[in-house]
């Protein structure tokens, strides 16, 4: 047994350590063109500067009228008005409405003075040239929305980081915010280290396998809005990857490496992240799957480098419970919120780690079942087929069937 790797961090120590290391990186912020902004992150909190509607509208065809005129009126009981104008939907409402009159508006026109409700068309007939009747009562301020009902000026609509999602541009559309401060995407490099690896267009020969991290660690950087500066495959060479992080250590702000996290023979990633950075602040986390990671971070070029584990379940999870956690935290970027859901079998857990159990979420009549998905920690399809995780503490014997459980989504 290795002993280095016994000394591990708990994944709170790591997270902590990560950011505290990195209290000098910042992500960069620039504007972007509110048509461009759908998927960017928030840098800055939006603040309605203007009232919407700007002045008072109708929520309906009808008649604009003092809601007092109308009290009382009914089938039997209609209420007589004098019709004295018309706004049309692009029109200043100049008139103003006084005892016994109606002015007759569309859907969104200005609603005049002095009328203090809208009476709906359907509710209305004609019955004499510029005179109607109401057969409905209408309370003060029924079918209008006020000025800034709908978005006052000093409301914050947009908090820094929030994923911009079509809603949001809508609200910048109807405030003419025509740009928005968001965070430049990240840059990643991702590079998979070694000698079994094969590329998928190689031929598969003896005794390697398909390097899979490269393009599910790539998809999920880019699912997460980032930038995958380049991908690399390199060899269990201390040189060649010395090589491949020394290059991309200049240019991206995460460098990913799986592969050679451990303590083996060919296992060369925490020799070069220190002789590279000199602060490899954490080998080894006390989480299954996934303990053997790197965590090191290179203070001249500000790159956070993460080297971890070849397992690609183990990959994708560290990927997600550090570097995607690390980003969201500097970000304000929030995952979806967990699901509420039953274990549907007891579950042993690995006591004194951390221990992250794939899921799969199946809906039944009180809510969701979560479905463990069993398989050894090099499976991919085990991720593959889950919906989502449920982390199961440290200092927990497992779970028992029925228990309930937050599932944090893939
Ligand atoms: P390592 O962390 O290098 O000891 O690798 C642990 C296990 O993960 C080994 O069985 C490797 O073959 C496998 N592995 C490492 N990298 C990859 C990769 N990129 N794709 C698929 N499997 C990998
Ligand atoms: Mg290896």
């Amino acid at each position: 047994m290795n002993i280095e790797l016994l000394h591990t961090d708990t994944l709170t120590q790591a997270r902590e350590k990560l950011k505290n290391e990195t209290k000098n990186f910042e992500l960069k912020v620039h504007r972007v063109a509110c048509e461009e902004a759908l998927g960017c992150i928030c840098a800055k909190d939006v603040i309605a500067e203007e009232n919407v509607p700007p002045f008072r509208r109708s929520t309906v065809d009808g008649y604009a009228i003092i809601a007092g005129d109308s009290y009382g009126a009914g089938d039997s009981n209609p209420a007589f008005y004098q019709v004295t104008g018309h706004v049309n939907i692009e029109e200043q409402a100049l008139m103003t409405v006084d005892v016994g009159e109606a002015v007759q508006v569309q859907t969104g026109s200005m609603v005049p003075d002095g009328a203090t409700a809208v009476l709906m068309v359907e509710y209305t007939e004609q019955y004499a040239d510029g005179k109607i009747i109401g057969y409905k009562a209408v309370s003060e301020d029924e079918n209008i929305i006020q000025v800034g009902e709908d978005m006052a000026a000093g409301d914050c609509l947009i908090q820094r980081g929030r994923e911009i999602n079509a809603r949001d541009i809508g609200m910048m559309a109807a405030l003419g915010i025509c740009d928005i401060e968001v965070y430049v995407p990240p840059v990643v490099t991702i590079i998979s280290t070694g000698d079994e690896l094969a590329d998928i267009r190689e031929p598969l020969t003896a005794s390697k396998i398909r390097d899979i991290n490269s393009y599910a660690l790539t998809a999920e950087a880019r699912r997460m809005g980032m930038t995958v500066r380049r991908r690399l495959r390199v060899r269990d060479d201390e040189k060649e990857i010395f090589q491949a992080v020394s290059q991309s250590v200049k240019d991206s702000d995460i460098i990913l490496l799986s592969g050679g996290s451990s303590k083996g023979s060919k296992d060369y990633t925490k020799k070069v992240l220190e002789e590279l950075t000199g602060n490899v602040f954490t080998h080894g986390i006390a989480i299954k799957p996934g303990k053997p990671t790197i965590l090191a971070y290179d203070r001249e070029y500000r790159t956070v480098i993460a080297g971890l584990p070849g397992h690609p379940v183990a990959a994708m999870m560290m990927f997600r419970l550090v570097i995607i956690h690390w980003y969201c935290e500097k970000s304000g970027l929030q995952m979806c919120p967990p699901y509420m859901a039953k274990i549907s079998e007891n579950v042993s857990s690995n006591q004194g780690r951390e221990t992250c159990l794939p899921v799969k979420l199946v809906r039944d009549a009180d809510g969701f079942m979560a479905k463990p998905i069993h398989a050894k920690s090099g499976s991919i399809a085990s991720l593959g087929k889950a919906d989502g995780y449920v982390r199961i503490p440290r200092n927990q014997e497992g779970l028992n069937k029925g228990a309930f459980v937050w599932v944090e989504v893939l």
